[in-house]
């Protein structure tokens, strides 16, 4: 698959994290809606993030499907006296493809450092998921013009010291975080800007495979801006939070991905 533009292919993806939403009935209900509306063949790579608790319920449903099943978070260790943790191996065992590291609730809410989501995006990665890893500035961080240290800085904690084979599970998703849950998003030029600059960094450390690196958007996503977020050259998919939550408006995202794809 490839960007519009040169470089590598790479096949778009639309990433639909739940948050603490969604009981196991609700759960099973969105499923039920949403898939009519993605298959048999989806119009692009689509991955769901439940909350832990629906997950099995959640990947009985997509069984057999292309639909892909992700967690939010994990634990780095392997197991243990981790009350309240999950491993890598239990959610690859609840059926599991995928898990977000890095989300900036997980960094602001939960204290997560850089040392942390690292930690966890190797352990992601050492259980056989891919890795859906993080990284954006606040408000005041853009406003300073730190926007490209802060995303270095993570960049480089959590991707750049990856082994090279590592690269074909691991996406990154730049989630500016005064544009998450806020109603206000990036412009298409301001994500590709950090797109591009995300892309150069990947290239450099790791040369033609880190192009081929899929870099999401996050941060208020709908079905009304997905088209112009996703027509810049160096966006390639969406890692979606509120617009996740109903049936329509996540199957409308997908299906502009698959615009893009389709390029
Ligand atoms: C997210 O949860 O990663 C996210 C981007 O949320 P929202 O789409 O609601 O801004």
């Amino acid at each position: 698959m490839s960007a519009p533009g040169s470089g590598p292919r790479r096949a778009p993806l639309v990433v639909g994290n739940w948050k603490m939403n969604k009981t196991n009935p609700e759960a099973v209900a969105l499923v039920r809606e949403l898939l009519p509306a993605l298959l048999p063949t989806p119009p692009c790579e689509v991955v769901l993030c439940p909350p832990i608790t629906a997950l099995t319920e959640v990947s009985l449903l997509l069984a057999g499907t292309p639909v892909r099943l992700g967690a939010q978070n994990l634990h780095w260790e392997a197991g243990g006296a981790f009350t309240g943790e999950v491993s890598g191996a239990m959610l690859r065992s609840a059926g599991c493809a995928f898990a977000i590291v890095g989300h900036s609730e997980r960094r602001h809410l939960f204290g997560e450092t850089d040392e942390t989501v690292a930690r966890k995006a190797g352990a992601a990665l050492a259980a056989g998921l891919a890795v859906v890893v993080c990284v954006g500035e606040t408000l005041a961080e853009r406003e300073s013009g730190a926007t490209e240290a802060v995303v270095d800085r993570q960049l480089r904690a959590a991707v750049l010291e990856l082994p090279g084979d590592a690269l074909a599970r691991t996406v990154v998703a730049y989630e500016p975080v005064w544009a998450i849950g806020t109603g206000r998003t990036a412009t298409p030029a301001q994500a590709q800007a950090v797109h591009a600059h995300l892309r150069g960094r990947l290239a450099e450390r790791f040369g033609a495979p880190g192009s081929g690196v899929r870099i999401l958007y996050g941060g208020s996503v709908t079905a009304e801006n997905a088209g112009s977020l996703l027509a810049e050259a160096d966006v390639d998919g969406a890692l979606v939070g509120g617009a996740s939550l109903a049936a329509a408006g996540f199957a409308a995202i997908v299906r502009a991905a698959g615009v893009r794809g389709a390029r």
